[in-house]
């Protein structure tokens, strides 16, 4: 049995309780349309078991962790990226700003992005 929590909003998706533009979706991954988007594609990829962060990734995990990966090529075909480009971002803690605590890649593309991510005038922690 895949561990799943009663409450997670994402868990809620994967389980078909809440709705959601499912894109793609196998045994281990859902990957959906983020509900405020930042770029002209913006994806998630979610795994179907309950993990909060990639900080809470274990080493059983790893498939997991692969299945996410590889979906990111499949989703960016589907949604007509793979060729143009696309990022992955996993936003990870507070200065990530991490909302959603259920493991996501957010698949970003279909127009050009900036880099680095964050503003030029950043406070940087050294
Ligand atoms: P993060 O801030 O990295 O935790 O990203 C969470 C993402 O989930 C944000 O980009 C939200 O727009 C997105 N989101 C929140 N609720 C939903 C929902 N019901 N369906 C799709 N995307 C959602």
């Amino acid at each position: 049995m895949i561990h799943q929590e009663p409450d997670c909003l994402f868990c809620r998706i994967v389980r078909g309780e809440i709705p959601a533009s499912i894109v793609y979706r196998n045994e281990h991954v859902v990957a959906f349309r983020d509900i405020t988007p930042v770029a002209s594609q913006h994806l998630l990829i979610i795994p179907v078991k309950h993990i909060v962060s990639l900080n809470d990734l274990a080493a059983e995990d790893e498939g997991i962790a692969g299945h996410i990966l590889l979906a990111a090529g499949i989703v960016a075909d589907i949604v007509g990226i793979r060729e143009s480009g696309y990022r992955l971002v996993f936003n990870t803690g507070r200065d990530a700003m991490q909302s959603v605590l259920h493991i996501h890649a957010h698949l970003l593309g279909g127009n050009l992005m900036g880099w680095p991510p964050f503003p030029a005038d950043a406070v940087l922690h050294r």
